[in-house]
């Protein structure tokens, strides 16, 4: 008997259907030992295994009696079944002129009977096998039964590599089988070969958390089952809807689909569902699609732009969004930027030397006296690898995200103790510092404001807050609250960017701030720009009357500023004074101005 496999090429594809089914080097399994305990019981026989074949190695992924986990493949007689597909019996070991002098015999086994593993397409992955350690002959029955047990080995195999690629809620094929689908496609179809593929996302991460927690698992199975019937009729037939993840499910359409026509059908079965199903009401049913081509794209690829689109179709609330490159290049970068903003934070509430994370400060003007009255902290990020970062980029991402309270604990932390300094230099100034609208809706805000001025020793009237006025329209209730309790503790209010955020007047009277910054794209341009001119004078006069003090931010010229003035607003805000300084070149510059008052 040879040991090499008579055909290599079967020999290969045998290995190749072992490997794929993952069950080599798995820890035991109760319902594989429960069939080798009764093969052994059956044989009356001290040793059974449930016996697989790999390259050089009989592995047992069931035994009894038998202490090893593994023995060698040269001359095993389950190998010659693995090679042959067929029963193997050997009565005496011992006195077989093959086996005699194989490992086994020399472990003292002398009878060997072993039933085929056989796969659905014919492929032999080892043996059921009984061993004794005296000779013995085997009846037809006794074969039939281990042929019974080795079949049922198999159906035992079969079912958890199915259940490994089912998804037990939907049943559905999962996201390994879209892998292995996917695969088997790039095989089976010309290289080039243009194909569409999309994703249907069924609800947001916050909808599945919030609707889980108020109706349960199976409101979601529910919700799955019904979408997923509506998906397979659009789609047809011909194509499979695949499980990928919790709420999402991926389908490839037939070869030359056109990619507008895909995209239509999806968006008359959005509209279809929402007008017939009841859970629209609480999730957001968004649907990605993406071209790919074959032999070019990759699975995991594929599987990454499809959600890349999808997700971008719930940033812009629509309904079916197609895959951009550019729009991908966004979203990888928010993602790159949350994670190395994260690193930078961690750095930094460390306050090493070399954090990541600095403030700087832009001197507020009052227009009538000249004199410097405060400064605004802005915060600035210097990544090492790719250098600053601007805020106008990496809040807006932050604040999505529960790192928003982090950093503006920090920045008010670290303005704080520039603020105590300077005035223990005897510098007399208001700062501002800018907070997220969704730090107004943190319920302990106020009190860690207060806390943290007091523990620096200053007066709450030194600290201003400035708040977006755009932020502020999408939860005005609860952030009004806070901003009454802030205003109550003596810290001043501002509205940032005033005119930006289609505020009513009537809203802003309501509001407790006591500054309102025109946002500089009102002030860019106005020397050269009458209804620019009339627009801010109405805005500072409307102001005026509700109590604020007026801002104007980006100033950039002389010019500007004389027109601000001439239009009676109080501070001004601008390039045209200073850009934003370390604090080192803030108290410098200072110095050099004439209102030198202000330096002790
Ligand atoms: P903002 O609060 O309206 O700040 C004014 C922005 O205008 C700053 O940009 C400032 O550098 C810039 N600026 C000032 N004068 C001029 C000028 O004359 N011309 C021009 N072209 N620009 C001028 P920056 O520092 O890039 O900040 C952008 C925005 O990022 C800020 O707008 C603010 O909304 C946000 N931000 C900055 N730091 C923080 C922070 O610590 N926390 C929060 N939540 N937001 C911050
Ligand atoms: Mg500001
Ligand atoms: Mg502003």
């Amino acid at each position: 008997m040879s040991l090499s496999p008579s055909n290599p090429a079967t020999e290969a594809s045998r290995l190749e259907a072992l490997q794929r089914l993952n069950l080599l080097d798995t820890p035991p399994n109760v319902s594989f030992d429960r069939i080798t305990r009764m093969a052994s019981r059956l044989f009356g026989l001290p040793l059974a295994a449930v016996s697989l074949t790999d390259v050089d190695r009989q592995w047992f992924k069931s035994r009894v009696g038998i202490v090893q986990e593994s023995l060698p493949r040269l001359k095993a007689p389950c190998s010659r079944i693995a090679e042959s597909g067929q029963m193997v019996v050997v009565n005496d070991l011992q006195a077989d002129s093959f086996y005699a002098d194989s490992p086994l015999a020399g472990a003292g086994v002398r009878f060997y009977a072993g039933a085929p593993l056989l796969t659905n397409d014919g492929y032999c992955l080892g043996s059921m096998c009984v061993l004794g350690t005296e000779p013995r002959d085997v009846t037809e029955a006794e074969c039939a039964a281990l042929r019974d047990m080795a079949a049922m080995v198999m159906a035992q195999i079969e079912l958890q590599h199915a259940l490994g690629r089912i998804d037990p809620a939907s049943g559905l094929p999962n996201r390994t089988q879209f892998v292995d689908d996917f695969n088997d496609l790039t095989q089976d179809r010309p290289a080039g070969e243009r194909r569409v593929a999309g994703l249907l996302n069924l609800a947001s991460p916050e909808q599945l958390s919030s609707a889980l927690r108020a109706m349960g698992a199976t409101w979601l199975d529910e919700v799955v089952g019904e979408a997923v019937r509506m998906l397979a009729e659009t789609i047809g037939a011909g194509s499979t809807v695949y499980h990928v993840t919790p709420t999402e499910f991926a389908f490839i359409t037939a070869p030359g689909t056109d990619i507008d026509v895909v995209c239509a059908e999806m968006e008359t079965w959005l509209v279809q569902r929402a007008a017939s199903v009841t859970s629209r009401f609480v999730t957001t049913a968004r649907i990605g699609v993406a071209p790919f081509t074959i032999g070019v794209t990759g699975s995991a690829e594929l599987l990454r732009n499809l959600h890349s689109a999808a997700q971008h179709a719930f940033d812009q609330d629509r309904g079916v969004s197609v895959f951009s490159q550019e729009q991908d290049a966004l979203y990888r970068r928010s993602f790159w930027l949350i994670n190395a903003f994260g690193a930078a934070l961690d750095g930094a509430a460390g306050a090493d030397a070399d954090s990541q994370l600095r403030l700087v400060f832009q001197p507020k003007v009052d227009l009538v006296s000249g004199a410097c009255i405060g400064a605004e902290a802005l915060l600035r990020w210097t990544h090492p690898e790719f250098g600053d970062v601007s805020p106008g980029e990496f809040i807006p991402i932050i604040e999505r995200t529960s790192m928003v309270r982090a950093t503006t604990d920090w920045v008010l932390r670290c303005a704080m103790r520039q603020l105590a300094a300077w005035r223990a230099d005897g510098l007399e100034l208001e700062l501002a510092v800018n907070v997220s609208a969704v730090n107004l809706l943190e319920p302990d805000f106020c009190t860690r404001i207060v806390d943290n001025l007091r523990s620096h020793g200053l007066p709450a009237s030194s600290l201003a807050l400035e708040i977006t006025e755009s932020a502020l329209m999408k939860n005005p209730k609860v952030a009004e609250a806070t901003m009454r309790d802030l205003h109550a503790a003596g810290v001043h209010m501002a509205i940032d960017d005033f005119g930006t955020g289609y505020s009513s007047l009537a809203y802003l009277q309501s509001l407790p701030a006591q500054v309102v910054k025109i946002d500089q794209s009102f002030v860019r341009g106005i020397e050269g720009d009458e209804r620019k001119r009339s627009l801010v004078s109405a805005m500072i006069k409307l102001s005026h009357d509700l109590g604020h003090r007026v801002v104007a931010e980006g100033v950039e010229t002389a010019e500007v500023a004389g027109v601000l003035k001439g239009v009676a607003c109080d501070e001004a805000q601008g390039y045209w004074y200073a850009k934003p300084l370390a604090p080192g070149a803030f108290v410098d510059w200072l110095a050099g101005r004439s209102d030198v008052a202000n330096v002790a």
